[in-house]
Parts: C-alpha cells; sequence; structure tokens
C-alpha cells in the first residue's frame, strides 16, 4: 500500500513554474524529531515514518511513490532590491497531502541538495538555523498564529562548511503552499501575464475559494491584503520579528514563513532588531507593518493587468485595495491589545491606554511578555507588585496602572473571568533567543538534544504555568542576551 497519498496540483502547473529535481543522498540520516501529533493531523503513520522508508524520505535519500519532487521558481525584493530569479535553492517540494479535514498542504524538504536555483549555494541547512526554524514555527502554531510546520529534523551525518564546518541537517516543513509574493512577481517580472493567470487561478481555488467568479483578481488581492493585516498584527502583540520581510518570505496564504534571523523581544523597543544583515533596521519591529504594506504593493502590482486590460484604471483599483491595509490592521491590532488588557468591550480611549503602556514599557525597559502576562495575574491592585517591578521607573507604571483600573471599572466581566480571558490571551512563555541558542549550542557542541527536547515541551503549552520551568519563562541575565541573530545559510 502508498503510504502517502500525494496529489500535486502545483506539478501540474507548467513547467515554467519549477524545476524537478530530486533530493541528493545523504551519509548517515538520523531522524532527530519527529512531530507525530502533526503527522496525525496529516493523515501520515508516525510509524512508517520513523521506519527505513519515512528515514530515505525525510532525509531526501529516497523519494516515495508519487511524490513531484520539484524546486519552485519565484523571484523577490530582499531588502529593497529587486532579484528577478530565486527560486528553491536548497528547498525540495515533495508533494502535496490532503488532511483529514479535506486541507492541502505542502511536504517540503529543506536543506535537500543544490537544484538549479542554488546560485552558489550549497543546497544544504546546517543543524543550528534547522532547529530555530523547529522551536519557532512549533512555538508560533501553539501560539495561534498562522504558520509553516515542522514535521522532522534529521541529521545528515555530513558537514557543511559555513565559516566553520558544522554538522547538515534536513528540515521537513509543512505549508498551505510555499507560493509567495515573489512567485507572482517572477512572472510579472517576464511579462507572462498567462502564467500570473495560472498562479492567480491556482492560489484562488486552493487558499481563497470564496473569491472565485467574476472580480476573483480583485478579491483575491483584497483576500491577501487582509490575512498580512491579521498575520502582522498578531506579530505585534506577541513581540515576534520576523526578521527578513523580503517578499520571497511572504507567504501568499498568510502564513509566517522563512524563519530565518527571527526573534522575539525581551525588553520593548519599537525600534529593536536582531537579524545581523539587517544593519539599517529596515525590518525592525515597528517597521513590519508598513513593510507588510509595501510588500503589498509589490504584490498588487503584479496582478495589476489581471485587473483590467486598461492599466490607467487597474491602478485606481489595486491602490483602493491597498488603502484597506492600513485601517484592517489597525482594528486587529487594537483588538489584540484589547484582549491583551481584559477588555471585552470598546472604548474610544482604549488606543491612547494601549499606546501609554507600550510607552512606560519602551522607558521603563520592560519585559514584553511578562508585563503582558503579570497583568493578566494581577487582576486585583494587591498582585500588581510583580508586574511594577518589571519597569525600571515604576512611577510611570503606577500612573498607567490607575488609568487601567478605572477602565476596567467599566467592564461587565468578573474578575475571575477576566483573568482567565487573558491569561489566554498572554503567553508566559516565548521562544526566547538565549533559549534558542542554548539549546543549539547543546546540540551542535555536545549532541546533547536535551534542552531542545524540553524547549519544545514547555512552548507547547505557552499559556499554561508549568511548574519546574519558571526558568524558561524570565528574560535573559544581562550576559545571557543575545544582540544578533543569524541567517545561518
Ligand atoms: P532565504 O534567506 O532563506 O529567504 O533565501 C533566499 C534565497 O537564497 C532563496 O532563493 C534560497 O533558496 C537561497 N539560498 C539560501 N541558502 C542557500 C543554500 N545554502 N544553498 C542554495 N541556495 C540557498
Ligand atoms: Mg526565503
Amino acid at each position: 500500500m502508498n503510504p502517502i497519498a500525494f496529489d500535486n496540483s502545483y506539478a501540474r502547473l507548467p513547467e515554467r513554474f519549477y524545476a524537478a529535481v530530486a533530493p541528493t543522498a545523504v551519509a548517515a540520516p538520523r531522524v532527530i524529531r519527529l512531530n507525530e501529533p502533526l503527522a496525525s493531523r496529516l493523515g501520515l503513520d508516525p510509524d512508517w515514518l520513523k521506519g527505513p522508508e519515512g528515514v530515505a524520505m525525510l532525509s531526501g535519500n529516497a523519494l516515495p511513490a508519487g511524490a513531484a519532487s520539484i524546486a519552485t521558481a519565484y523571484a523577490g525584493h530582499q531588502f529593497g532590491g529587486f532579484s528577478p530569479q530565486l527560486g528553491d535553492g536548497r528547498a525540495i517540494l515533495l508533494g502535496e497531502v490532503i488532511d483529514r479535514n479535506g486541507r492541502r498542504h505542502d511536504i517540503q524538504l529543506k536543506g535537500a541538495g543544490p537544484t538549479p536555483f542554488s546560485r552558489r549555494g550549497d543546497g544544504r541547512a546546517a543543524l543550528g538555523p534547522v532547529l530555530r526554524e523547529y522551536i519557532v514555527s512549533e512555538a508560533m502554531a501553539a501560539l495561534g498564529v498562522p504558520t509553516t510546520r515542522a514535521l522532522a529534523a534529521v541529521l545528515t551525518g555530513e558537514a557543511v562548511r559555513r565559516e566553520t564546518l558544522l554538522p547538515g541537517a534536513v528540515l521537513t516543513r509543512v505549508a498551505s503552499s510555499h507560493i509567495r509574493i515573489g512567485t507572482f512577481q517572477f512572472f510579472a517580472a517576464r511579462g507572462d501575464v498567462e502564467a500570473l493567470r495560472l498562479l492567480a487561478d491556482h492560489v484562488i481555488a486552493r487558499h481563497y475559494p470564496a473569491c472565485a467568479g467574476e472580480g476573483r483578481h480583485l478579491a483575491l488581492l483584497e483576500a491577501v491584503i487582509a490575512a498580512q493585516a491579521a498575520l502582522v498584527a498578531q506579530w505585534m502583540t506577541i513581540g515576534f520579528i520576523h526578521g527578513v520581510m523580503n517578499t520571497d518570505n511572504m507567504s501568499i496564504a498568510g502564513e509566517t514563513i522563512d524563519y530565518g534571523p527571527c526573534a522575539f523581544m525581551d525588553a520593548y523597543h519599537p525600534t529593536t532588531v536582531f537579524s545581523s544583515i539587517d544593519e539599517r533596521g529596515r525590518y525592525a519591529y515597528a517597521n513590519q507593518p508598513p513593510i507588510a504594506r509595501w510588500n503589498l504593493t509589490r504584490f498588487a502590482e503584479t496582478l495589476l493587468p489581471l485587473l483590467d486590460d486598461d492599466i490607467d484604471k487597474a491602478v485606481p483599483i489595486a491602490q483602493a485595495a491597498l488603502d484597506r491595509f492600513d485601517p484592517q490592521f489597525q482594528a486587529h491590532l487594537i483588538a489584540g491589545f484589547r484582549r491583551k488588557l481584559g477588555l471585552a468591550t470598546e472604548e474610544a480611549e482604549d488606543v491612547e491606554l494601549i499606546k501609554a503602556l507600550l510607552d512606560a514599557m519602551q522607558q521603563g525597559e520592560a519585559d514584553f511578555t511578562l508585563v503582558f502576562r503579570r497583568l493578566s495575574e494581577a487582576p486585583t491592585e494587591e498582585g500588581a507588585d510583580a508586574c511594577r517591578s518589571l519597569f525600571g521607573d515604576p512611577a510611570a507604571f503606577d500612573a498607567w496602572e490607575g488609568r487601567w483600573r478605572q477602565r476596567l471599572s467599566r467592564e461587565q466581566a468578573s474578575t475571575d473571568a477576566r483573568r482567565e480571558a487573558m491569561l489566554h490571551a498572554n503567553p508566559l512563555f516565548i521562544p526566547r533567543n538565549h533559549l534558542i541558542e542554548a539549546a543549539i549550542e547543546a546540540a551542535v557542541e555536545r549532541d546533547d538534544l536535551g534542552p531542545f527536547e524540553t524547549l519544545l515541551a514547555v512552548l507547547a503549552r505557552p499559556f499554561e504555568a508549568q511548574p519546574g520551568r519558571e526558568d524558561h519563562a524570565r528574560p535573559p541575565e544581562m550576559h545571557e542576551r543575545v544582540l544578533a541573530t543569524f541567517c545561518g545559510t
């Protein structure tokens, strides 16, 4: 019996959408992590995946029956500069599976060897970035943020050369699709309107079926704008900094994708940036919403020929759609922060109340995650000391707290109900950089996967206090602080 029922809709698109390529076999594959609950949800048999055929698939050593095995073509703006051809240089799509709920997912190997899009790269991935993506993408899923997932991590038994020699690994990534804004840009850059139409219609059928019919390409543009506005607002409410919001790293399906130099903020500051390659802070925390709109503008440009035969008519149509990004983003953001503050009703002054807290946090260098968590645990004034102590200048917090208590007095919910709601809106555990670095170091330097496993277990339940795991909730000490993260390609 065929263990995986692949149905490869992307491979049925014309040949210029991809290059057929098989993974390159590795010396000594060893599965270091299999995401069994995810496998089951996808309708894949965890026991088969752990067996010899499964390991061969997850390492790229053998293709299962029905796999399509392609590297997809895409372009992209990287830090504002356009590359007309990027493509999957170290990722190979094995195929698509349909889960128990009828949803389609890509199964992709990242680090599976060179492809026609590899340029000067080796097509491989080092263990560190594979573990980082595994940890952060699974944490995001547990936090309720749309994201690609990690199905497995495999050591290859081969070294990859970066600045030094590092252990090589392959990540099996699962996504609704790997279609990006850059995929549209690839065809737009070639003036290939027929391919754009095929791609747009593929995306509508696959991700946005409600858009089908007359006027579907404008509906698609609006749907992608809405999905990105919602996604980036979620990032902002958990302190997530993507780090490389290039147009080739923006999923059309509205999932977080490409966990390179991403990081969560510890102390709140809007200009926080971790990525070692982002010298000018293009992708800093507070720049993420305008960058998302910039990326969506690039997406809208690719759709212009589909919106109207007359470009002069198409431009204002696209512009009107783009103009809805800011209000949609703001609405999601304010709703998200209202939930974090325990506000079930809406008052006009809430925006100012939120901003005042963030200002006090910035001045007091308060830990973003813990402030909200301790507010949740402190529904009455007596409980607020633990929160107060997070602020360098507690007076600013005191002034704000008074306003918040006043505002809460106009809410209907009981203190207990509010506390419960807030504890589900404000995580205790996020994948803090110093914990990720420690887990990676143990794995890379000492072949010790213990810290990685513990971190995954803690992050799988981010809203629950976990006795004995208090250390995973605290911000880094001065000497533990991680100031820069690396793409690690
Ligand atoms: P990323 O920084 O992961 O978004 O990758 C940007 C582009 O570089 C994509 O086209 C990747 O496929 C390609 N790339 C990154 N690392 C490698 C590598 N080690 N080998 C080949 N291509 C790579
Ligand atoms: Mg990428």
